[in-house]
């Protein structure tokens, strides 16, 4: 039989192995550090949990596989220069944005994008790092070493934070989960909520830019499409061409979750609406350690990555899905985590439809 290599062994290599073990597939994370020589077939076929690798033994043996499955499109998406350039070119709205080259100026930043400008390193950026505001009323001037290696954005005065999760399979079809509400503290993902009534009006417009991105990559598996909603409007953050964070909330919420309907999808499986359970809620695990009495509360999935805590590190996640708003108020009610969770709870609970 076939073996499906997922380049990374991370967390969600390790959910996606998960996913695939009930369909009978054997899914291989494998570590990008590893020396080990890869006994790979040439009917296998090769995914990835993270959309950049330094070039090592391992990542080479699995990028050089011919049935590595949206092999070009990584590097597309992994650099914001090329990914802007992509949502340009298809005319998908995003921040206004201009490429910092070794001659740009903060005065031209300040000029063309407003008084806060957002720089990203274009590569290697994550969970709000390699992120640099420049200020105009501090008078901030763009470092020399980012010049050449950044994008600058416009600051955009979000309503609130959404994703988007899509899988599109080998033929082309298409299905998405409800969109997903995001709080982000310090630019990590503390929680998500999903579905929420109020956002379904988006549903369509999200769904049609997202279709319209995976068509033009011929994109095979899941992608997820996070987004800034201003008023009635969705501008893109932020694509990732892989399983993603506010997608967790599918392991309890639906029918079938974004792990599987990825390995689904890059194996050619067949494809299926996934049917949302119930009202879910997602907590991220950021540099808290393992508490077993989470196991008390009810409706709770508790995922520990066996990672070693470290401030800000994302070591785990609950996940909560119940039809009754009472159980998921009672259970944000019993969870008892040090700041910033009150206000990760907070948020929570406010979003919570009632009764
Ligand atoms: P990113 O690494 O691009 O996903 O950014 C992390 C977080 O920083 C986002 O989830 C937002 O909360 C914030 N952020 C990113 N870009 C902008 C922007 N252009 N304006 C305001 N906030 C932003």
């Amino acid at each position: 039989m076939s073996v499906l290599w997922v380049l990374g062994a991370g967390q969600l290599g390790a959910m996606l192995k998960q996913a695939g073990t009930p369909l009978g597939l054997d899914v291989r994370p494998v570590d990008i550090e590893s020396t080990e020589t890869l006994n790979l077939s040439p009917t296998d076929i090769v995914t990835a949990e993270r959309e950049e690798w330094p070039e090592t033994v391992a990542t080479k043996q699995l990028a050089t596989h011919s049935n590595f499955v949206n092999l070009a499109t990584f590097p597309q998406l992994a650099d914001r220069l090329t990914q802007k350039q992509w949502l340009d070119r298809l005319d998908l709205a995003t921040a206004p944005w201009f490429p910092v080259e070794s001659d740009s100026t903060a005065a031209f930043a300040y000029e063309t994008l407003g008084e806060r400008v957002l720089m990203k390193q274009r590569r290697g950026g994550y969970d709000g790092k390699g992120q640099y505001w420049l200020k105009q009323s501090d008078a901030t001037e763009i470092p020399e070493d980012w010049k050449g290696r950044a994008i600058a954005e416009q600051a955009i005065n979000f309503d609130e934070e959404v994703s988007l999760v899509g899988v599109r399979g080998k033929d082309g079809e298409t299905h998405f989960y409800p969109l997903t509400l995001n709080l982000h503290i310090n630019g990590i993902l503390y929680a998500s909520i999903s579905p929420l009534e109020r956002l379904k009006p988006l549903q369509d417009k999200a769904e049609a830019m997202l279709s319209k991105l995976m068509g033009a990559l011929d994109y095979v598996g899941v992608m997820a499409m996070e987004c800034f909603r201003v008023g009635d409007d969705l501008l893109i953050n932020e694509l990732a061409p892989r399983v993603h964070n506010s997608g967790h909330w599918t392991q309890a919420g639906s029918s079938v979750c974004q792990f599987e309907n990825h390995v689904r999808a890059v194996t050619g499986l067949p494809l299926a609406p996934a049917e949302v359970k119930n009202q879910s809620m997602m907590v991220n695990l950021i540099g808290v350690d393992l508490d077993y009495q989470w196991l008390n509360i009810k409706d709770l999935e508790l995922y520990w990555y066996k990672k070693e805590v470290r401030p800000g590190r994302k070591v785990g996640h609950l996940n909560f899905c119940s039809g009754d708003p009472e159980v998921l108020q009672a259970a944000l009610n019993q969870l008892n985590m040090p700041a910033p969770y009150p206000e990760a709870l907070t948020w929570l609970s406010e979003n919570l439809p009632q009764k």
